[in-house]
Order: structure tokens, then sequence, then C-alpha cells
């Protein structure tokens, strides 16, 4: 490729970056070298919180900060490593006295809020198992959620409760236990629990539950082409992954001041918004309050963040906000930026190396993959629009498929084929719950597909080319568009829906819906407005059609699949491809 490269000349801000030589990191490293960065639990076996509190509290850096909480209207609230660990088990020993076991599903659905960060500790602490839930997401999405994990107990607000489950707490047979962060003042309902007076009357010492490696500790829902969301299943040894992909990956230092823009609702906001910071025992910042480019750049400035972990929605969006903003002397202590989630636009990595006098770091991973797997490093050249090269110890490649379900390798430089990574890493899902066909469909041999296309180029740097399927990516959130056709077709007036991403120059992608009437009903703007205004009732605004358009019929195959591809394609004016199997079309 002929994009100019951004050289990396010694250490930024005098601090020797983890991964010094790239070639030599990746001949040299281990899995087993990097678990032993790691403690253990003192009778063998593992558990991610005991890696990310206890540990550091035995080992005398209990002290030490380890959440700075920053409020929406100005609050801050600290917590130390000793105060952090306090807290979780205090809420291990809610779950224990309220019957949660071991394995046990624990959901939250909360904004960025200290008590999600405990609730996610405490959880792992007690054995069970966390699956954090988006506070964006409308009543569906969360239903399925729930359901599909057979979650027990929840984590919520009182006004996410009254909006999003009250109404539908029956339908989720499951849920046994209900915790209200702010339940305290609020009326009293039977079924809910108070989580602060719990928390008051809970000890602070907890033991620990004797998790192994291979114990079940996150659950983190996706979404595929068809079918309903899945949730991939992760164990409690992703933790060396998120650990030494922290360190590797992110550059992260214990006297990093560490902030993750992620939601936790999402994968990235638990394994480097949670896990990966606490393990590598940095100080990290959690903001509440949605994005704002006046705000953000207040924070990096005044909280001294050394470490940056953002998305190329944000970064684009902070683009647009114009240079201006960005003071003399507001960028000095940052030493390391990075961006995951979605393509990363090489304007926006020469923009940052312009304007913030450092570059962004792309890396490219996804739910199944539990953490970093490809990643442009620290002290490593950068070549703009590239999302760099494998992580030590992980083994990329790309594939062809063949139609008898083998795959070929494909060695040449920038030629087109399917992401794949050798199984093995310590974060790897191990199955979609209760959906071991769908798993199996994921891995040829050795390989795990990835549903990612990308091209390779004689360096080993990783060039992404787009996804393999129809899932839609809009502001880094990946939104399966079966979800979206299944709650458009609620809709009375709608006989039958397909979605398709439509490119957006903020968001990546936006979801665009076309719909067919019942016989019935006739188009017009206040049906439009009716249907749109229902999904969002339904999914949510991060979830629902930005746009929907009306059409007679949708092109089906003669299987009666309906043809994304087709529609997607005269959408935005490029070959239709192959239609041989098309049946209808009135389009
Ligand atoms: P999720 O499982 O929600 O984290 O989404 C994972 C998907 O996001 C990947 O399979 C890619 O399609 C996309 N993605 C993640 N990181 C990148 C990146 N750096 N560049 C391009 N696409 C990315």
């Amino acid at each position: 490729m002929d994009e100019p490269i951004i050289r990396k000349s010694g250490a930024a801000a005098g601090v020797q970056p983890n991964l010094t030589d790239y070639e030599k990191a990746c001949a040299e490293f281990s899995w087993e070298a990097a678990r032993a960065e790691l403690d253990g639990l003192p009778d063998g076996g593992l558990n991610i919180a005991y890696e990310a509190l206890d540990r550091h509290v035995a080992n005398g850096r209990g002290g030490k900060l380890a959440l700075r909480w920053l409020g929406k209207k100005g609050e801050v609230r600290d917590f130390t490593y000793a105060e952090l660990n306090a807290a979780a088990n205090r809420f291990a020993n809610v779950l224990a006295k309220t019957g949660i076991e071991k394995g046990d599903r624990v959901y939250t659905l909360a904004g960025r809020v200290p008590e999600l960060y405990i609730a996610a500790l405490g959880a792992l602490k007690r054995g069970a198992v966390f699956s954090p839930l988006f506070s964006v997401f409308g009543p569906e999405p969360i239903r399925t959620r729930i359901n599909r994990g057979e979650g027990r107990a929840l984590v919520t607000t009182e006004r996410l409760y009254k909006k999003k489950i009250a109404p539908w707490r029956s339908e989720i047979p499951s849920l046994d236990h209900v915790f209200l962060i702010d339940g305290r003042e609020a009326d009293k309902h039977e079924e809910v629990i108070d989580l602060q007076g719990e928390m008051d009357a809970a000890s602070e010492q907890f033991e620990i539950a004797q998790t192994g490696p291979e114990d079940m500790a996150l659950l983190h829902f996706t979404s595929g082409t068809t079918g309903r969301p899945k949730g991939a299943i992760h164990v409690h040894e992703a933790v060396v992954a998120h650990h030494i992909t922290g360190k590797y990956a992110l550059d992260l230092h214990k006297d990093d001041v560490y902030w993750c823009t992620a939601d936790p609702g999402w994968v990235t906001g638990t394994s480097y918004g949670i896990i990966s910071p606490l393990t590598n025992g940095v100080t990290m910042i959690v903001d509440e309050a949605d994005f704002d480019a006046e705000r953000w750049y207040s924070i990096l400035r005044d909280q001294n963040v050394t470490v940056w972990y953002t998305a190329p929605t944000a970064i684009r969006m902070l683009m647009r906000a114009g240079a201006d903003m960005i003071e003399p002397g507001r960028f000095d202590k940052v030493r390391f930026m990075a961006s995951v989630g979605e393509p990363l636009n090489p304007e926006a990595v020469v923009w940052s190396n312009e304007k913030l006098g450092r570059p962004f770091h792309d890396n490219w991973w996804q739910t199944e993959t539990g953490g970093i797997m490809i990643a442009n490093f620290a002290s490593e050249d950068i070549k703009p629009g590239s999302m760099g090269r494998p992580l030590p110890g992980v083994e990329a490649g790309l594939v062809q498929r063949g139609d008898d379900g083998s795959v070929r390798e494909v060695a040449e430089p920038m030629k087109e084929g399917e992401l794949a990574l050798k199984s093995g890493w310590p974060s790897m899902f191990r199955g979609y719950l209760h959906e071991e066909e769908r798993y199996r469909k994921n891995f040829a041999g050795e390989w795990y597909l990835t549903g990612d296309l990308a091209m390779r180029d004689k360096d080993g740097y990783f060039w992404f080319v787009g996804r393999a399927d129809d899932v839609i990516k809009s502001a880094g959130h990946l939104i399966g568009p079966f979800e979206v056709e299944s709650a458009l077709v609620e809709h009375p007036a709608v006989s039958e829906a397909a979605v398709i991403g439509v490119p957006d120059p903020v968001a990546g992608e936006t979801v665009k819906a076309f719909v067919a009437l019942n016989p019935d009903y006739e188009e017009s703007d206040a049906l439009l407005k009716d249907i749109l205004g229902h999904a969002r009732k339904r999914l949510g605004p991060a979830v629902a059609p930005k746009e929907i358009v009306f059409r007679k019929s949708l092109p089906r195959t003669r299987s009666g699949k309906i043809m994304r591809r087709l529609l997607k394609a005269r959408e935005l004016g490029l070959p239709e491809g192959d239609i041989s199997t098309l049946e209808s079309d009135e389009t």
C-alpha cells in the first residue's frame, strides 16, 4: 500500500513501551509465561475478580486509586483497589444471601455508574456469570437476552426497571431477583430489592469462589445475520488474554491513568473497561456522561489521562467538532491512543497525529475473541488504515471457504480472504449458549472463522475490507438485521421487512429498513412515523432503523429468503452480483 507510514522513534513521553520489538516479542511469547504474570487463587484455580482486585490488595497495592467516577453533574467518586475490593465483596455476599449460586447468570442494565463495576466484580467473586446489557436497548432486546441466558439476578436503576422490565417481568420467568441501585427512596415494590440497603448490611469479607480456568465467567451477546442474538461464553482463563493484551496492545503501565470510553454494555467495556485495566493495576476513569467534545477534551486534560481507548465514531465526532477546541497543553499527558470497533479511516489517524500530536492505534477484535487480536503497537510504525499485526501468541490468516466446508489459505499479499485465527488463545469463546451447531459453523479445522473480510500486505499488516455477512456496524455497535426485522413485522401494518446498513460519514453505517405493507394498509407519512416510533420503542434508539422506506414487495430467493444483499447493492448503486436465485422482485 502507498499510504503514508507514521514512523515511531523512541519512547513517547519518556516511557518505554511494554513491547519494544514486535518480531522478538512474537518469537519469545508463550501463554504460560503470560499466565505466570497473574497470581491464581491461593488454593489453585483462577478467578478474574481475584486478579483484578484481591491480588493487588494482597500485594500491598490496596491504597492505589483504582476507579475515578465522573458523574454527569460534576460529581466525583473515587475507589482505591481496597475500597473497590470491599464493595465487590459486599455484593458477592448479597448474592450469596439471595441464593445466587456458582454459574448463575447475573445481569446489569445501567449506565456507567460505580455500582455496575461493583456488580460485575462481585458476581465474578461469587462464581456467578456476569452478563452486561446496554442501557440504551429497548425492552425487546433486553428481554430476549435475559431469557436466552436464563438470568437469575439483575442490577438496574429504578427508571430503567419501570420503563423496560416491569411491564414484561412475567415474561422473564428465570429472573428471581432485581436489585435497584437507587431503590432506597423509591416506592417499595415487592418484586425489587434495594441494593444499597443490602450492601450496607453485608460484610466486606468474602471468601472468593473456587473457580477453575474453564468455568464460565462472562456471557456477551452478539448478533449474526440470521436468528436471535447469540450468547458468547467466556471463561475465567480469559483474564490471561485481557491482561497481556492490555499490556502489549494498549501499552498499560502501572502508573497510567487510563480512560476507556466504551460502555460496559458491550464487550469492549468489560474486557478493557473493567478487567484489563484492573489486572494491570492502573487508575481508570469512568465517565457517566454521553459524548461531548468539550467535556472529553477537559477530561483528558484535567484527569491527566495517559492512555486513551476509544472508537472511530467518537474520533470522527471530535474531528467534526473542529481542531479549535484543542488548546495547547491539552494532550501533554496522553501517551498512547487506541481505537477499536469499526474501520478507522486513515484520515482520522493522520488528523490525530497532526492535531493531537499522537496517532490513534487501530486494533481489531470481536465479542467471540474476547480480547484484542490484531493491533498497532506503541513501538511499531503505523500504516494509517491498517488494523496492524497479530498480537504475540495469536496466529491470524486469511482463508477462502470451499463449497465442501474446507478452507484454503490465501498466501498472496493484498488478496482478499476471510480473516481467520488459529484456535487456542485463552479468551476465545467456548461456545454460544445452548447453540452448539451455530458455534461449530465458525470453525474449519484449526481455524476460527471471524466473518470479516480482510487483506494482508507483504509486511504482515492486516487491512479490513468488510463483513462477509449482513451484520450491520453502527457507531461501533453490532446489529443483527433479523432482530430489527422481527420487531418491524410485529407492527400490524408490516407484512415483511428487510434491513441493511448504509454508509454514514460519522457512524460508519446506519440502519435502513424496507417494509412491505399488509393489504389493508396504505402508504403514508403518518404510517411511516408510526412504524419508526414502534421500532424505537421496542428496540431502543441504538438498534432501531434511522430510516424506513416502503416497497411493494421485497426481493426473495426461490427458497423464500429476503435478498438483503440485492437491496443493498441497489441502494448503493453497486453491481447486483449473482441474482440467478431471485424469485420475486417488484421493487
Ligand atoms: P463486536 O463483536 O460487537 O465487538 O464486533 C466485532 C466486529 O466489529 C468485527 O468482526 C468487525 O467487523 C468490526 N471491527 C472491530 N474492530 C474493527 C477494526 N479495527 N476495523 C474494522 N472493523 C472492526
